[in-house]
């Protein structure tokens, strides 16, 4: 019989799991050359050539574009700047609503908040986890203004659904492809399927510069809108024919060294996406084993980047609680996240209305508001949330098959042992 580690047994794993930067030679060469040119940024606050910024910053535009196939690409210091970036780019602000799912990182609600705009949550769907198309209608009003996705651990949200409803109610679309780079639609990637991608060269990420962020779109217009607001906004439009209603600018570029370091990992993109589908595939394979787990479901046509690798635990089919088994696979050398993050509309800045201190602003532009931020809203969200999500972080370097094997094993002894793990939880741990 095997001795859960949870009860002082052996575990599955005891080796470390080490962070592997996937930074090398290349990334080195090509810092080692921007020092040497001495150009480290070369941007002006003012239209003419500075305006577009250095050589390496226009090479990382022009790599982007190309390899995601969108007219225009904008670099910019990180994807929240980015997200700020687009919404601003987008003509969204004060008085105005903006659709988003809860289930991201913060920054993608922030962008709202930041231009003085009302985030609305849209409920998720639970197999892919992204906001869900048929939630979206019933919380449109005449203030909607715009759709903020996220492609959500690496896969891309139902963009044709959403986009045909964004359509007939004349709503821009903004995609958070931080975790989604290289993840596809139909033979389209994701990022550039809505009106902008925002696109994250943060280290966590898949693949990056330290920091920075890109955003792509196919619209020359809002392609302008942003660089401007990249680079101190109205200020620099000195000879502008057209008047840009946007006003505030900020400074969110990127540096030479940064850009020359990103052009170096989108080239390793391909490369590590493919280590990052063997192992997703055998973890959903492995998973099959169980009827109290569910893997990745990925649409007909749909291809993941495996960022995370979502998985539902069933407490009604394992009899024990969800934090139990993550304390029992954690105990045999694989810690799960549970439940990713916290659904945004429950943070405290939402929850108390109080994002610019003394006041209740943007909110309090809003006379009758077509959502509070209850408990409730996004039912979906929040069971995944409290009750049924957990995350590994195993589809990466230096991860090989034998992990997964080895993953797959470890749950095996966890399911076997569950009668012992569901006496221990009554009795010494109080049930949820
Ligand atoms: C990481 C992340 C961001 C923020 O990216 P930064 O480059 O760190 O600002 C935004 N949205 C999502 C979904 C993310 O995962």
């Amino acid at each position: 019989m095997s001795e859960l580690a949870l009860f002082g047994g052996k575990p599955i794993r005891n080796r470390p799991h080490p962070w592997v930067n996937t930074m090398g030679e290349e990334e080195i060469n090509a810092v080692n050359g921007v020092m040497k040119s001495g150009i480290v940024s070369a941007f002006l606050g003012r239209s003419g050539e500075g305006f577009l910024g250095g050589p390496k910053v226009q090479e990382i535009e022009n790599c982007f574009s190309t390899k995601f196939g969108t007219e225009f690409a904008i670099s910019v210091n990180s994807a929240t700047s980015a997200l700020h970036t687009a919404v601003a780019a987008c003509e969204i602000g004060p008085g105005d609503e903006v659709l988003v799912t809860p289930y991201s990182m913060v920054a993608t609600a922030s962008a709202i908040l930041m231009n003085g705009a009302v985030p609305i949550f849209v409920d998720i769907d639970e197999h892919t986890y992204n906001l869900n198309p048929k939630e979206i209608e019933k919380w449109i009003t005449p203030r909607t203004k715009g759709i903020i996705v996220t492609n959500l651990f690496g896969l891309a949200a139902m963009m044709d659904e959403i986009i045909s409803i964004a359509r007939k109610h004349n709503l821009y679309v903004i995609e958070d492809n931080a975790q989604a780079p290289g993840a596809k639609i139909n033979n389209r990637y994701s990022g550039t399927v809505g009106d902008i991608g925002v696109f994250s060269l943060n280290y966590h990420k898949i693949i990056h510069s330290g920091e920075g962020g890109i955003l792509l779109t196919r619209d020359e217009k809002l392609a302008r809108r942003c660089r401007l607001h990249r680079n101190h906004g109205e200020m620099v439009v000195d000879d502008e024919k057209d008047y840009e209603t946007i006003t505030l600018g900020n400074n969110y570029r990127m540096s030479e060294l940064h850009a020359a370091i990103g052009i170096e990992q989108l080239k390793k993109l391909d490369h590590l996406l493919n280590l990052r589908r063997i192992l997703g595939e055998q973890i959903t394979s492995g998973l099959q084993l169980f009827e109290g787990l569910k893997g990745v479901h990925i649409p007909q046509g749909f291809e993941h980047t495996y960022y995370a690798y979502p998985i539902q635990f069933i407490h009604q089919v394992w009899g024990i609680s969800r934090k139990t088994f993550s304390d029992a696979m954690n105990a045999e050398g694989f810690p799960l996240g549970t439940g990713y993050q916290k659904p945004i509309y429950l943070l405290p800045m939402y929850q108390h209305k109080k994002v610019f201190n003394h006041t209740n602003y943007p909110f309090s532009l809003i006379e009758k508001p077509v959502q509070q931020y209850e408990r409730g809203i996004c039912a979906v969200t929040e069971k995944m949330y409290f009750e049924t999500l957990l995350i590994a972080d195993l589809c990466r370097l230096p991860y090989e098959s034998y992990d997964i094997e080895t993953f797959i094993e470890a749950i095996q002894k966890v399911w076997n042992e569950r009668g012992r793990l569901a006496h221990y939880e009554r009795n010494y741990t109080p049930m949820p």
